[in-house]
């Protein structure tokens, strides 16, 4: 039988893609569908603290495995911005496409335009064993919005293994390349070495 795991996400996007990595491997279902409704607030430093901080109080909460993810843009030449801020990068109550004209403006004039995307996992029991992931997807900040895909900052994001940004690229293609997919595979390799 599968493990049932939680998703600490509410966000579909994420949950479509968790789901068609993992999703035969593990029964999975979300925080609204475990009927859990709380905000968890992300206060780590790196996208690795804010997955554990976000798995462990689901699994505390509802006393079983919690999978939860974090994930964000690192630009080289803004020093790692927006990082651990991603979502709220144009300030609370803005929205992905403030973000995206915020980062835009941030880097008008600059020649770097190299950035990554990361996805940290961690995925915890209720006995204390915790397990954390990482991946990362590579590409370089366009000066402007290309395609209507994907969420976030994916019109901006041009992957240079795709060779398009991620809201040209269809679903399938995003995952192949994709950050938490990395984070997932990495996960599911250290769980079968650890089972
Ligand atoms: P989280 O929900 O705390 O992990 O915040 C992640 C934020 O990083 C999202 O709101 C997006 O702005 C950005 N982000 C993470 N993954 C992606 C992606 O695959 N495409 C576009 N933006 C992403």
């Amino acid at each position: 039988m599968s493990e049932k795991l939680i998703l600490a996400t509410n966000n579909v996007h994420k949950v479509a893609e968790i789901k068609a990595i993992l999703g035969a491997r593990y029964d999975m279902v979300t925080l609204k569908e475990a009927g859990i409704h709380i905000d968890i607030e992300e206060t780590g430093s790196t996208f690795a603290e804010n997955a554990v901080i976000k798995a462990s109080a689901i699994t505390r909460i509802a006393g079983g495995a919690a999978l939860a993810d974090d994930s964000g843009l690192v630009v080289e030449a803004l020093n790692g911005e927006p990082g651990v801020y991603s979502a709220r990068y144009a300030g609370e109550g803005h929205n992905d496409s403030d973000n995206i004209d915020k980062l835009l403006n941030n880097l008008r004039g600059i020649k770097n335009r190299k950035a990554k995307f990361v996805s940290a996992i961690a995925l915890c029991r209720p006995d204390g064993k915790t397990i954390v992931a990482q991946g990362e997807a590579e590409g370089i900040i366009l000066n402007e919005r290309r395609g209507e895909g994907g969420f976030g900052y994916d019109p901006v994001f041009f992957s240079t293994e795709l060779n398009k940004t991620f809201a040209e690229a269809t679903f399938e293609e995003k995952n192949a390349v994709s950050h938490r997919k990395r984070a997932l595979e990495s996960l599911a390799e250290l769980l079968s070495k650890k089972a």
